[in-house]
């Protein structure tokens, strides 16, 4: 058994971002486990082709660590996971990384009054503070569709790309048409002779305007911080004015819905396919995105979007409802992933032997989908209600990491035992969020993932990311309960 003042799980922005900060308050007594072998989390597991940020990377991105090198407004997987590794290296994070530490248990000791940390390989730990970056979309969502496992070609999902699967002399079914589907659809049209697109639900798409940033523009970053500081500052105010269209006037949705109609309209000549290719859902109530190249490229003569429903896969395809047997050689899921099972298979057990996965049994609730009481000195990052529709995760990560820095400090300092998140905090901050949560765009009757099975919202933030960073901006004691201090 280890001691460590503090246990890091994860290494992708939420573990790392952990790690940097602590490092910068002086603390060293930390590790930070990783269940693969390199840093990155979702920007090492999904490297399917055309994998990019729809976030612009400028602020996507640490405030604390801009990079003047971005290729592209729109970074691609590759560039993020080299600026995750450079994150590591430059803020000395490499001593403190354990790979192939996956965790599956971590319990609260009340004797102690610390965490005893579990990991699959048998390493143990004992922990006083565990900040818990398990990060969203990390485990991929595969449906169990009847009949997949008489499919006799290669299947996969876009998190778990198969490279070795030569795409050009195969058919390929592709089976969802999210975020992650619309980036690699492209690619697959390009190179293979039949795509076979399955729709369930045709997404709203906006222009993306990628652009190359050239060598001029970085060269001025590069000398000049401060062009790349304002033009950071310039997108954040850019994406909060869009914070009104979701959570209140959903009317200003309706001006966004015309501009991606007439996208579509631009991209697409069919008629028919056009239809295919329409929502009838508000717009914004599933995630919006972004892409220029998803509409030209169904529109191909090799690319045939099917949206009768799927009946059952058979050895040489995907049978419809209709009876047609589409013909694949290969299969690739962009089904998404198990977001609203927030901790997966983590055990997680606090204070009086309770497990984080009963507590939640009617629904996953956070104080700033940070704290939640029962469970001393646990910190999750990214947890309930902290997602967005309309900015970047990292702000929200940034956000809560100054708050758990400052209590990690205000427990050292203080002598204190241990801090929770009082009851009826964490109760009435839910309650106010589910209150606002019921005017918004997302709960306007569309199924979407952002909705648990009880049709709960236990994924996004309602409201503007400044106002979230405001609430953990000071510690107030009226909130928090310090064991042992009066
Ligand atoms: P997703 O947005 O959840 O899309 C899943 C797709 O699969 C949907 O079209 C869904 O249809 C379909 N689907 C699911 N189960 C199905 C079934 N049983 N039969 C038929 N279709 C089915 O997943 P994703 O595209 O992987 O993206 C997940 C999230 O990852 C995104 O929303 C985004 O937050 C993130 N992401 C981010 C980036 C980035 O650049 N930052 C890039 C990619 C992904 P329905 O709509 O009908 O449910």
């Amino acid at each position: 058994m280890e001691d460590v003042d503090v246990l890091v799980i994860g290494s992708g922005f939420g573990g790392l971002g952990a790690g940097v900060e602590l490092k910068r308050r002086g603390h060293s007594s930390f590790v930070i486990l990783e269940q693969a072998d390199r840093v990155g989390g979702v920007w090492r597991e999904n490297t399917y082709p055309g994998c990019a940020c729809d976030v612009r990377v400028h602020l996507y991105s640490f405030s604390f660590f801009p990079n003047p090198d971005w290729s592209h407004s729109y970074a691609r997987q590759p560039e993020i996971l080299t600026y995750l590794e450079r994150v590591a290296r430059t803020f000395g994070l490499l001593p403190h990384l354990r790979f192939g530490h996956r965790v599956v248990e971590t319990k609260w000791n009340e004797t102690s009054a610390r965490w005893d940390v579990s990991c699959e390989n048998g390493a143990r730990f004992s922990a006083r503070f565990v900040i818990a970056g398990l990060g969203g979309l990390s485990r991929p969502a595969l449906p169990d569709l009847p009949g997949l496992p008489t499919f006799k070609g290669p299947v996969f999902h876009s998190a778990r790309w198969d490279h070795s699967v030569e795409v050009s002399k195969a058919r390929v079914g592709v089976i969802g048409t999210g975020a992650s589907a619309i980036q690699f659809v492209p690619h697959l049209v390009e190179r293979s002779p039949k795509v076979s697109l399955f729709q369930r639900t045709p997404p709203w798409i906006m222009p993306r305007h990628d652009t190359p940033i050239g060598p001029g523009l970085r060269a001025l970053m590069k000398a000049v911080p401060l062009v790349q500081l304002l033009f950071r500052w310039a997108l954040y105010w850019l994406h909060e004015l869009r914070v009104p269209a979701f959570v209140k006037a959903t009317w200003l949705m309706k001006v966004a819905r015309l501009a991606a109609l007439k996208h579509l309209e631009n991209q697409v000549a069919d008629p028919s396919l056009r239809a295919k290719l329409t929502p009838d859902y508000t717009l914004g109530c599933k995630r919006v995105l972004v892409s220029d190249d998803f509409y030209p490229a169904v529109a191909k003569p090799n690319c045939e979007v099917v949206t009768t429903p799927i009946d059952t896969i058979v050895e040489s395809g995907v049978r419809t409802r209709d009876g047609q047997v589409h013909p694949c050689d290969v299969l690739v899921f962009g089904t998404g992933f198990q977001v609203t099972d927030i901790v997966g298979q983590l055990s997680v057990i606090g204070r009086n032997g309770a497990s984080l996965a009963d507590v939640w049994s009617q629904g996953a609730k956070a104080w700033y989908g940070l704290a939640i009481h029962g469970f001393p000195n646990f910190f999750l990052l990214t947890g309930p209600n902290t997602g967005l529709g309309h900015s970047s995760m990292v702000f929200m990560i940034e956000s809560q990491l100054a708050f758990v820095m400052k209590t990690i400090d205000i427990v050292l300092n203080t002598g204190a035992r241990w801090w929770q998140v009082r009851d009826d905090a964490e109760a009435s901050f839910h309650a106010a969020v589910q209150r606002r949560l019921q005017q918004t765009v997302w709960l306007s009757g569309c199924r979407s993932w952002y909705l648990d099975e009880r049709g709960q919202n236990v994924t996004l933030w309602p409201g503007f990311t400044f106002t979230f960073r405001a609430g953990l901006s000071r510690f107030d004691k009226r909130l928090h309960h310090l064991e042992g201090v009066s």
